[in-house]
């Protein structure tokens, strides 16, 4: 992938915001061969956030016209509030970051962020306010510096500091005999997992963006180290609208709201309590995961 996007590096700034969301995402959702379909409209203004809200707003779509995936879809994330999505696979759940990103127009019904139909903005502006985190990031075959750097133009080494303290990478790097100039090879081979997930937060707390998308999917980290990142990650979605997608639903116990998704509807919402109260969906999934060995005890106190 690295290589396929390799020669766009002179295309400047804007091609680099574009090309990096387009690396995070393919990284989230196998979006590599995938078309990018949209177009800017003529004379499309920047979106501009004071107030990171996201609404969906009766949104209808499908990636083949005779297939709904989404069936007229509505919820809201307030500014500053944390969502996870889940339910079962095939449910729609990477769909709705992917419309949010604006690889598809919904066919109808509209995607708001801050009041804005993010049809109507620059594709550029919107994915400068939204910072990826897949669980499996794409790193560059260059330094680690290059690859915290690579989150904004013109990043100071100031910031590339900050960054690499707030994602809790610092230590390891300053340990390193090159430091920030250790090469991390092809693919960022010569890290470990959760290195290279944390060089992957460093990257977008570089960003700084508004708006926080995770993807929790199973783990590629053995238990200990997911739980230090999610602890990170945790960190650096405070004062950020954060939506992350959910498969292991001991890591999102403590979200302010949990959207639970079956065949592209809204089958329930609310906290992990309410949810488990209600007995529905949400709590027949608890169940099975508790049963299949989860962590639950620790998940009910985190939602206290
Ligand atoms: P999982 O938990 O397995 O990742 P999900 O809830 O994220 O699933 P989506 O990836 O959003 O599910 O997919 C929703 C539906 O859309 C699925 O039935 C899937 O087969 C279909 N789908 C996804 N991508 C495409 C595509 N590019 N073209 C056609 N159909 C697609």
């Amino acid at each position: 992938l690295t290589q396929l996007f390799r020669p766009l590096d002179m295309l400047g700034w804007v091609y680099r915001t574009i090309r990096q969301g387009i690396i995070d995402m393919a990284a989230m959702f196998d979006l590599i061969d995938q078309r990018v379909e949209v177009a800017d409209k003529p004379g499309a203004p920047a979106l501009v956030v004071r107030q990171p809200s996201v609404v969906f707003d009766n949104v209808e779509f499908g990636y083949e016209p005779e297939r709904t995936i989404l069936h007229g879809l509505s919820f809201e994330v307030p500014a500053g509030s944390h969502i996870a999505i889940v339910g079962p696979s095939g449910a729609g759940k990477s769909t709705i970051a992917r419309l949010l990103f604006r690889f598809y127009d919904p066919q109808s019904g509209r995607i708001l962020i801050d009041g804005q139909d993010i049809a109507d903005v620059t594709q550029l502006s919107l994915r400068q306010h939204i910072g990826i985190v897949p669980q499996d990031s794409v790193l560059f075959n260059d330094t680690i510096g290059y690859n915290i750097a690579y989150g904004r133009e013109g990043a100071e080494h100031d910031d590339i500091l900050a960054a690499a303290k707030a994602a809790a990478i610092l230590p390891f790097i300053k340990r390193l005999p090159d430091g920030f100039d250790t090469e991390v090879g092809e693919r960022g081979l010569k890290l470990s997992g959760g290195e290279k997930q944390r060089v992957a937060i460093a990257r977008t707390l570089v960003k700084d963006p508004p708006i926080l998308l995770l993807d929790e999917a199973t783990s590629a980290l053995d238990s200990r180290t997911e739980q230090d990142i999610l602890r990170t990650l945790h960190r650096v979605s405070e004062h950020r609208t954060t939506l992350a997608i959910a498969h292991r639903l001991s890591t999102i116990a403590d979200a302010d709201r949990i959207l639970v998704l079956e065949h592209g509807r809204l089958a329930e919402s609310g906290t992990h309590l309410e949810l488990l109260r209600r007995r529905r969906l949400y709590a027949d999934m608890w169940a099975r995961q508790q049963s299949e060995g989860g962590d639950g005890d620790e998940a009910e106190e985190a939602a206290e």
